[in-house]
Formats: structure tokens, C-alpha cells, sequence
């Protein structure tokens, strides 16, 4: 079985090494990068199942290299930060981390951090596996869904609600559709953006929230207290069919 490949971006050499000593005892495999200009071709290049990610760096900081490993690929990011005001910026979630630790931190706690983000992955994939659906999209069989008052028409690309036919742009009904097709799944912002806008897409997971914002104003009978597109705390959204 292949084992769980880690990158870590760190430009302190020694709390490198002693990262990757802890991490590869783990049973991890471990790349590293010193610094911001490595780190991006190496995630490309080897293609991480997670990254732990140092703020500040030469060249290109932490913050720019987790947007554009947000855009590009699905995978967890753990930050590692010095600094209250890096802290802020992580929590406010304007780089789309998903965890992150102030130094100085234990080995232990960094240990569990990302066991706890590698296992949030895993259930995800195992939720798919389990509901027998590969996490659906476009390619699979077209169909109508009804929701009770809500009626998602793939193959005209409509939706109705009570009867009525909604104004949804065209992400917003691919957002809608993939919502629905892995209706009772937590989906994680990276895998809806990277699933209905592409690894190409230019922006961030931000992308995601103003998109289920909108969508709810249309789709919802109440937006403020959405009944069917349901905020799933820590990970993303989850369809209410
Ligand atoms: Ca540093």
C-alpha cells in the first residue's frame, strides 16, 4: 500500500529536520521544501495528500502559496504561524487553510493535527464508497431530482420551485446539481470547487460560500434559515434532500 505522502514547507532547517524525523517515524513519506519558490513545483510534482505550511518564507509566503495550492489541487493544508495577525488571517479563512498551529507547538499536538485532517479526508472518500457513488458529477446519468417543492431538471438544466422556474446562472446550477446528486454528504469547499469549477479555476474557496450564498436566496424558502443547502461546520455544505 502506498504510504501517506506529506509535504512540508519550512524554511528553518532545523525545525525541518526535526519535522521530518517525527513525521517520517510515523510512517509517513515526507518532501520538503525550504522555501516559497520550491514549495509550489514540489506539490505539483509529487502531489501531497496534505501540507504542513510555514508562514513566513523566503521568496513567496505561506499565505500566496496556499491560494494557489487551493485553486490547483484538493488536499488539507496545515499552517504553521508565528505570528496573532498570521493567525487571523488563517481563521478568517481569506487562504483557505484548513488547520493551523502557532509556534512554538509539541510534536504530539502537530502529530495529531494532521492525523485529525488526514482522517477527515479519509471519511469523506469512505462516505462516497459507501454510498456507491463516486463523488457524482456531470458525466454521470442525467436525471430529475425532486426535493419535495424543488425539482432540479438536469437535462434542461431547470429548476423549479413550486412550480415556478428559477433564474440560476450556470454555476450556480452545476453547484446545485453536484450539491444534490451527493445529497447527506459533507463536502469540503476544495473538493465542490474543484469538482464543479475545475482545478483551473482562478479563485478561491471563497468561491464557494458567495456561490451557496446566492443560490440559497433563490432555491431556499427561508435563506436565513436554509432547510435543504445546510452549513456543515469545519467542512463545507451538505444537501438536504
Ligand atoms: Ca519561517
Amino acid at each position: 500500500m502506498d504510504k501517506t505522502k506529506l509535504l512540508v514547507v519550512e524554511d528553518e532547517p532545523t525545525l525541518l529536520e526535526t519535522l521530518k524525523y517525527n513525521l517520517v517515524r510515523q510512517g509517513y513519506e515526507v518532501v520538503t521544501a525550504a522555501d516559497g519558490a520550491q514549495a509550489l513545483p514540489t506539490a505539483r510534482a509529487e502531489r501531497p495528500d496534505l501540507v504542513i505550511l510555514d508562514v513566513m518564507l523566503p521568496g513567496l509566503d505561506g499565505f500566496e502559496i496556499c491560494r494557489v495550492l487551493r485553486q490547483e489541487m484538493s488536499l488539507p493544508i496545515l499552517m504553521l504561524t508565528a505570528r496573532d495577525e498570521e493567525v487571523d488571517k488563517i481563521v478568517g479563512l481569506e487562504v483557505g487553510a484548513d488547520d493551523y498551529l502557532t509556534k512554538p507547538f509539541s510534536m504530539r499536538e502537530l502529530l495529531a493535527r494532521v492525523k485529525a485532517q488526514l482522517r477527515r479526508v479519509r471519511i469523506l472518500r469512505e462516505e462516497f464508497e459507501a454510498s456507491g457513488r463516486e463523488p457524482a458529477d456531470s458525466e454521470s446519468s442525467v436525471s430529475v431530482f425532486t426535493f419535495g417543492e424543488l425539482v432540479i431538471d438536469e437535462s434542461r438544466r431547470e429548476v423549479q420551485r413550486g412550480g415556478e422556474v428559477l433564474a440560476l446562472k450556470p454555476k450556480e446550477f452545476d453547484l446545485l446539481t453536484f450539491l444534490a446528486r451527493n445529497r447527506g454528504i459533507a463536502l469540503g469547499r476544495s473538493l465542490i470547487l474543484e469538482r464543479v469549477w475545475g482545478w483551473d479555476f482562478d479563485g478561491g474557496s471563497r468561491t464557494v460560500d458567495v456561490h451557496i450564498r446566492w443560490l440559497r436566496e433563490k432555491v431556499e424558502v427561508d435563506p436565513a434559515q436554509p432547510a435543504r443547502i445546510l452549513t456543515v461546520r469545519g467542512i463545507g455544505y451538505r444537501f438536504d434532500g
